[in-house]
């Protein structure tokens, strides 16, 4: 006769958000901000849209920022032909007081496999900041992409956005930016920032 298994079945991984110990970093706390509001209004070198693949407008925060744009921006991004999902594209601001707008696609939240989704949304956030570098932008405000219609759960996006962002600071190409700005307008992303900044950027 065998013994019954007193054997436990191996933990569930956690694959996110895996927090690490981080060195605080006053050149980093420096140089990323948060704020709640319309990024529409923000007068920073490159904001960053919340697009679909089409490129050519739809609701949300793509709404709002064709809208405040205006009709100008949509004829630009009738010429790019679209934009994969992870993927962005940069055009011309026109009405709006930033200079140029990187429209990111992020990713549909993949629930059966949310890894994908984290792969994709990490990508939007490193394709834009260097397409922010190449625009000699140095200052760029992101919308929390995929956030809303797209069902991203905030307090697993925020970890990816931040994340991104910091590798990208502390990249040699990071040293060309001076201000990133994570853009909230629901308290649910105003929480999953408060929560998560303090974590991968502790205060010095
Ligand atoms: P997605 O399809 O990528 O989920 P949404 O536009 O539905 O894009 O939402 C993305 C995020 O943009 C959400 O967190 C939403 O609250 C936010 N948002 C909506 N309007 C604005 C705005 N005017 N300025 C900044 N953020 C906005």
């Amino acid at each position: 006769l065998t013994p019954p298994s007193t054997a436990r079945p191996p933990p569930t991984t956690v694959s996110y958000p895996s927090l690490q110990p981080i060195k605080p970093s006053k050149a980093l706390n420096d140089k990323i901000s948060l704020y709640r509001g319309d990024i529409t209004t923000l007068a920073v070198d490159a904001i960053v849209n919340a697009a679909n693949t089409s490129l050519l407008g739809g609701g949300g925060v793509d709404g709002a920022i064709h809208r405040a744009a205006g009709p100008q921006l949509y004829q630009e991004c009738k010429t790019l032909g679209g934009c994969a999902t992870g993927g962005a594209k940069i055009t011309d601001a026109y009405r709006l007081p930033c200079k140029k707008v990187i429209h990111a696609v992020g990713p549909v939240y993949n629930v059966i496999d949310p890894g994908v989704s984290e792969e994709d949304l990490t990508s939007c956030y490193a394709t834009a900041l260097e397409l922010a570098i190449d625009n000699s932008c140095r200052s760029i405000a992101f919308s929390a992409i995929s956030t809303g219609v797209y069902g991203y759960p905030s307090r697993e996006a925020a970890p990816v956005a931040i994340t991104a962002v910091k590798r990208f600071l502390e990249s040699d190409m990071g040293t060309n930016l001076d201000l990133v700005v994570f853009v909230v307008f629901e308290k649910k992303d105003l929480d999953a920032y408060h929560k998560y900044l303090p974590v991968y950027l502790p205060p010095v």
